[in-house]
């Protein structure tokens, strides 16, 4: 719904770019991809109602907004991220099991508190729409008001969001633990209260194997068996510590990926991060389950975790999407992760387009969610979840800019110089739930301007 604020009938004037079909690894084509410059996008009643060329503008009955020379987009997804680390971002010198216990826990562990998981839900929610993000797949904590905090912040703006309260059992702080039963009590009575709720989806959460019981497991996989349409998250193959650590604990799993088959987690609506330390028999099993990976560059390189083989994934049709995983990622911004992908690809000799990043963060993501038929492209029908931003911001990447032959130099451009510093808006279902306050790109340029007069 729009907010009330807004009219029912928008038009937004901008370059507008969005996809068709994957534009696949290696060399950029334009056969997936839609660039309509200067035309119009038309918004009615929160959804996306069509295009009209900039020079033909609609009717009276629609409130014009300018965005000419910019950029807008389908808001971005990211299909992993803890919405209770904000904390513990940028936290000096470990790798995954020693960073976990040394700064999540305790972040996480405040979030039993109601009030304090309401302030960081509202926080995180504002930070994802500052960011141009207007769908997530989210990790609160193990508690149940850090559940209901981060689905009534996500209701309150309007926003696409899948989530779930943490399971874990085992081989964590006391604070931090659940039990079975009440894992399962807790689980039942919010699926009951937000799944389907408005733009909610609840996601049946075990953090990752070493810290569910395999009677955990069990029972995660029975909620799933009971309730048709929840979606699964969790982590997997992140670093080799851990995958050591997950044969040691699971002797009987062909792998850690296996660990989670044999519970009957694996489904279309599984959402899984990282998958660095695959085997191929891995990445069969998630093609033909139709799992994700939601591949965590920044995360990935901040904690030393690996290179994530984009290209065995799609060599299998295998489903990958993008995500921040903050806190251990450094930034909730999908441009310095789509980099950070294109980093990580470049060390292993892929090349990653502009165009296949982007498409991941969008129409690619809205389809491995199975939720393309309401987020990720302009089509008209289309929940009106969009971002409007500046092709370049700063005098260095203005001037790349205006020098870019094609539309793909453009965008990859953007990709790897911009953040969310570009951002001028993000509406959500027709309503602008993020605004710019002032144009901060000529500010530079300003204090030279003052420094000669005086
Ligand atoms: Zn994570």
């Amino acid at each position: 719904m729009a907010a009330p604020r807004d009219p029912a009938r928008r038009a937004l004037r901008a370059d507008l770019l969005d996809f068709s079909a994957d534009p696949g690894l290696g060399t950029p084509t334009l056969a997936a991809v839609r660039y309509r410059p200067d035309h119009w996008l038309l918004i009615d009643g929160g959804r996306i109602a069509g295009v009209l060329p900039g020079t033909q503008g609609p009717g009276d009955d629609w409130q014009r907004e300018e965005h000419r020379g910019r950029l807008l987009l389908p808001g971005l997804i990211d299909t992993h991220v803890h919405s209770v680390q904000l904390d513990v971002i940028a936290s000096y010198g470990s790798e995954l099991l020693e960073w976990l216990e040394r700064y999540t826990f305790p972040a996480e562990t405040r979030h039993a508190d109601a009030a304090h998981a309401r302030a960081q839900a509202d926080a995180f929610a504002d930070a994802l729409l500052a960011h141009g993000t207007t769908a997530a797949v989210v990790f609160p904590s193990v508690h149940a008001a850090s559940v209901d905090a981060l689905f009534g912040a996500a209701r309150a703006r309007g926003m696409r969001l899948v989530a779930g309260k943490v399971l874990m059992d085992r081989h964590a702080p006391e604070a931090l633990r659940d039990d079975v039963a009440r894992a399962q009590r807790d689980s039942e009575a919010l699926i009951a209260r937000w799944h389907g709720t408005d733009r909610l989806a609840y996601a049946v959460t075990p953090r990752f194997a070493a810290t569910s019981t395999p009677d955990q497991l069990a029972m995660a996989g029975a909620l799933l068996q009971r309730h048709p349409g929840l979606y699964m998250q969790t982590h997997v193959a992140e670093n080799r510590a851990e995958v050591a650590w997950i044969a040691a604990l699971f002797p009987q799993a062909r792998s850690y990926l296996d660990v989670y088959h044999r519970h009957g987690l694996l489904n279309e609506r599984a959402v899984l991060a990282h998958g660095i330390w695959l085997d191929d028999t891995d990445r069969r099993v998630l093609a033909d389950t139709g799992a994700q990976i939601a591949h965590s560059p920044s995360s990935n390189l901040f904690l030393g975790s690996g290179l994530f083989d984009w290209q065995a994934m799609a060599d299998v049709g295998a489903a990958v999407s993008l995500a921040s995983d903050v806190g251990g990622g450094t930034s909730l911004s999908m441009l310095r992760t789509m980099a950070d992908a294109y980093r990580v690809q470049a060390l292993r000799g892929v090349r990653l387009s502009a165009f296949k990043a982007l498409h991941t963060a969008t129409l690619g993501a809205a389809r491995a969610l199975r939720l393309d038929h309401e987020i990720g492209s302009l089509e008209p029908g289309r929940s009106a979840d969009v971002a409007v931003w500046d092709w370049a911001v700063g005098a260095v990447a203005a001037s790349r800019d205006a020098l870019a032959r094609d539309l793909h130099e453009r965008l990859f451009a953007w990709m790897m110089l911009g953040d969310e510093r570009n951002l001028v808006t993000t509406l959500v279902a027709g309503g602008t739930q993020y605004k710019r306050r002032s144009d901060d790109s000529g500010a530079l340029e300003r204090v030279h301007g003052a420094a000669a007069a005086a």
